[in-house]
């Protein structure tokens, strides 16, 4: 086994590699609400978003100071509310989510990770969505070496089978929020400690 299966295998039996897949819309729309807020924000705004808007074409002709209401927990709601709005109008006129990595990022304001999420969350599909936690763990691993998580995506593509690019994103996803955290990470009961150069003693 090399080293990143070793790696994913202990944190899968930490965190386990089952995860859900929802319908692409909402995988989008949620994926758009949850930036720089926490999940439990992100969960409340999308269950009351989804039950007052349940399709794009919906979302698409609701009015802005609803929509604000809506998801104001998740902060940020003006733009937020343009941003989903103008997304779910893009959608209708496509006709449905694209699943081409390339067509989701041409909608308004989708960059990789978002679109990434909606491949793999969404669509089924294996891709690599990186986030701060999966950029951070994997330079702190050694695994890459990069200042930006576009360049962690590249590299992790060429270095990691493809077969193991979802579950490193999920239990990557969740080890950060638990134990190999931005500031004090828990080295002293990290289960990679023996993996990692980075511990700190
Ligand atoms: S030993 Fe520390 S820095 Fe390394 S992966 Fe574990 S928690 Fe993160």
């Amino acid at each position: 086994m090399d080293r990143v299966e070793e790696i994913l295998s202990k944190l899968v039996e930490r965190y386990g590699d089952s995860y859900f897949r929802d319908d692409p819309y909402r995988v989008l729309i949620t994926t758009i609400l949850s930036q720089r807020t926490r999940d439990e924000n992100t969960r409340k705004a999308s269950q009351q978003l989804f039950k007052k808007f349940p399709t794009p074409e919906s979302l698409a002709n609701a009015e802005l100071d609803e929509i604000e209401q809506i998801i104001k927990i998740v902060g940020f709601p003006k733009q937020k509310a343009e941003r989903i709005r103008e997304v779910a109008r893009k959608v209708c006129e496509m006709g449905g989510v694209p699943s081409q990595l390339d067509e989701l990022l041409n909608l308004p304001g989708v960059g990789r990770k978002t679109a990434n999420c909606v491949l793999v969350y969404g669509f089924g599909q294996n891709a690599v969505p990186v986030d701060t936690h999966v950029h951070r763990i994997s330079n702190r691993l050694g695994i890459v070496s990069t200042s930006t998580p576009e360049q962690t995506e590249r590299e992790i593509m060429e270095r990691v089978p493809k077969e193991f690019w979802v579950l490193y994103n999920i239990v990557f996803v969740r080890f950060g929020q638990d134990i190999c955290r931005p500031l004090n990470p828990r080295c002293d009961v990290c289960p990679v400690s023996e993996l990692c150069p980075s511990k700190e003693e």
